[in-house]
This record gives C-alpha cells, sequence and structure tokens, in this order.
C-alpha cells in the first residue's frame, strides 16, 4: 500500500483555521469552486449560440396580439391596451427581495432572489397575493431596470431569480435576462408560475429556464372554473405545460452544496373538500412523469381574499386533509416529495400515535 508522506508544512498549508475551529484540506473546496465556476445557465449558453436576441425579438411582437397564456385576449398591449389580466406593457413589480420561504434547494443560505410581479392572468378568489396579483399594486419599471434588479439580488447572494407570476410579463423577463446577462448575471432563472399557461409558449423558453417550479392546482375543470375564474381548460393546459416544461429540464439536479441548478419542481396545493384532486394529481404525474419528479405537497392553504365567500373552501385544511394527500403521493409511487412535507407528515403522524397512547394509558 502507498502511504503519502505529509510533511508538517504540507499539514499547515493544507489546514485552514476559520472562524475558530479548524478545518483540514482546502484543496476539496477549492475544487468545488473551481468546478461551480464552470457552471453556467442556460440563457447563457444560448446567447452564446447566438440565439437569444432572436427569441426575445419573436417573444416580444406576441404583445401585438397578446396571446402569451390560454386567455388568449388578442389585446393590442403594444398601443396600451389590456387583456384580462389587467397588465401594462411595461413590466409591474412589486419586489424583489431574498426569500426565505421558498423549497430548501432554492433557498440556500442566501435566500432565493424572488422577484413579485403585479397583476395575473388566473385571479383565484382564494390568491393569497391578491393586493400585488390581483389589486397590481407595484411600480412600473423598464426592461433595463429589471435587468438591475437581477443583478442585485445576484450582487447580494442570492442563488437564483425567482420570477412570481411571470407569465404575462415573459418578453420583458426576456429582454432584462439579456441585458443583466451582458452586466454578468450567472444565476439560473426559476419560472414560478400558476400553471397557467400555454405550450406552445413555454416552448418559447427552451434553453433559457433552468428551473420550472409550476403549480398544479386543480384536476377537474369545474373546480378550477368556480375558483380561478373561469378557467375550465387549467388543468388541460396546466398539464400540457408540465410535461414540456419537463421535457426541456427533467429532473430537479442540485450542485453540491443543495442548491438547485436545473429541473422541474412542481407544487400542489392541498385544499379543503378536495376540491384540488390531490387523488388525480398524483395519479397523473405517476403515469406520465418520472417517479422521482421533485413534486412539493403543501399545506399552507389559508382562507384569504374572497375565499370566505365559497363554504368549499372557506376554512383551512384539516390534519387528515393533509395525511390523506400524502398517501395518495406514496400510494402512486412518487418518491421525489418535499423533505418538508414529508417532516410535516412524519410529526402529525408521531403525535396521532401519542394521543392515542395516552388515551389508550387511561
Ligand atoms: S397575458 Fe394577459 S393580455 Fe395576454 S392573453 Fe393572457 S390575460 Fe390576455
Amino acid at each position: 500500500m502507498l502511504i503519502m508522506k505529509i510533511t508538517r508544512r504540507d499539514f499547515i498549508k493544507r489546514t485552514l483555521i476559520w472562524g475558530g475551529s479548524v478545518i483540514f484540506s482546502p484543496s476539496p473546496v477549492y475544487a468545488l469552486v473551481q468546478k461551480e465556476q464552470q457552471w453556467y445557465p442556460a440563457y447563457a449558453k444560448l446567447e452564446k449560440k447566438g440565439q437569444l436576441a432572436e427569441r426575445v425579438e419573436k417573444v416580444y411582437s406576441i404583445f401585438e396580439e397578446c396571446r402569451l397564456c390560454p386567455r388568449e385576449c388578442g389585446a393590442n398591449r403594444l398601443d396600451g391596451e389590456k387583456g384580462f389580466c389587467k397588465a401594462p406593457l411595461k413590466v409591474m413589480v412589486y419586489v424583489a427581495q431574498p426569500h426565505f420561504g421558498e423549497e430548501i434547494s432554492l433557498v440556500g443560505q442566501h435566500g432565493s432572489g424572488t422577484i413579485f410581479f403585479s397583476n395575473c392572468n388566473l385571479r383565484c378568489v382564494f390568491c393569497q397575493n391578491w393586493p400585488i396579483a390581483i389589486k397590481g399594486e407595484g411600480r412600473a419599471i423598464e426592461d433595463e431596470g429589471l435587468a438591475q434588479l437581477m443583478m442585485f439580488l445576484q450582487e447580494i447572494g442570492c442563488h437564483n431569480i425567482n420570477l412570481v407570476t411571470p407569465t404575462h410579463v415573459m418578453p420583458n423577463i426576456l429582454q432584462a435576462t439579456r441585458l443583466a446577462l451582458k452586466k454578468g448575471l450567472r444565476i439560473p432563472l426559476v419560472y414560478n408560475t400558476s400553471g397557467y399557461e400555454r405550450v406552445e409558449i413555454i416552448k418559447m423558453l427552451d434553453g433559457i429556464v433552468d428551473i420550472y417550479l409550476p403549480d398544479i392546482k386543480f384536476m377537474d375543470g369545474d373546480m378550477a372554473a368556480k375558483f380561478s375564474s373561469d378557467s375550465w381548460d387549467y388543468p388541460e393546459m396546466a398539464k400540457a405545460a408540465v410535461f414540456e416544461m419537463n421535457r426541456q429540464v427533467g429532473i430537479h439536479q442540485v450542485d453540491k452544496h443543495g442548491i438547485a441548478r436545473r429541473g422541474l419542481m412542481i407544487r400542489h396545493l392541498v385544499m379543503p373538500n378536495r376540491v384540488a384532486g390531490t387523488k388525480k394529481f398524483a395519479e397523473w404525474v405517476a403515469e406520465n412523469l418520472p417517479r422521482h419528479t421533485y413534486v412539493n405537497i403543501m399545506s399552507q392553504y389559508h382562507v384569504d381574499y374572497k375565499a370566505f365567500e365559497y363554504p368549499d373552501i372557506a376554512r383551512g385544511i384539516t390534519v387528515q386533509e393533509f395525511l390523506e394527500a400524502m398517501e395518495w403521493a406514496e400510494t402512486y409511487g412518487l418518491t421525489g416529495l418535499d423533505q418538508r412535507s414529508v417532516r410535516i407528515r412524519d410529526l402529525y403522524k408521531k403525535s396521532r400515535t401519542h394521543l392515542k397512547n395516552a388515551s389508550n394509558a387511561q
């Protein structure tokens, strides 16, 4: 066996004293940094191929007769017309800041660089961001200003640019991304969408977006229509869009620090009285996507905006509703479940067992 002799000098060279603790061997850290520096976001590669500018031009032309989403209003936004989403031509931003409440691989240590866009093409009666998404609170900014916000988020250490409700401003986002790329942007874009998308439009993002974070809110058109402004076609549109997203970016991938770099991450909010169709959702994922697709079954539904006017959804979910949702995911063999949801499920189960044991002991 070959034993390498480490001299005292080597030892000191390879030992770091940092914050009072001793970290042996800086070389693996250095290697990791080197490797990280070789990573490029999808949009940078497309620019290198000389195709990003052409794509920006193509998507901007959609504003002339807006069909960016399944509403297909046909509004001439270049001429100041507004469609169902009420979005003007200039992008409206409510806030751009690090966010620590997203999935762990997006948040890391320094936060997900979220940009909340005003207005929305879905307009749900239970919207939890209604002052921004429905009332349209925010400031109008030029695409150049949006590029500066992206750079700010990167400079303060955010791990990604998390575009919240991007559908109706997708052309502005692409233009801003290209401007920011020229200033040195090199973190991934997260396309954080309600899922109400046209697959033709998602195809235009191929080679630009690294991480898709879509909701699948409903599996039943009647429910979508009732709670999300007559969007009867929501389930079909969302499923087709997510299928395409998976084709483009595939399974959720993280770097050695556990930070998301690429892939599909689906969110599904459990709603009271099985309104979201969680069983069908789990079945659809199992039959149409890899079983280890990242799926976040979320428990945080609360009554907001106009939800109190609709008896079916005028309450939070019960523990039993969350547990049955997680059980369906397991029954259909989904293995890429968000770790926090799994932890919540386990804690609920544990506390139920404790309660049972305590009552039996009496
Ligand atoms: S993005 Fe807005 S204007 Fe364009 S089709 Fe959708 S709802 Fe209509």
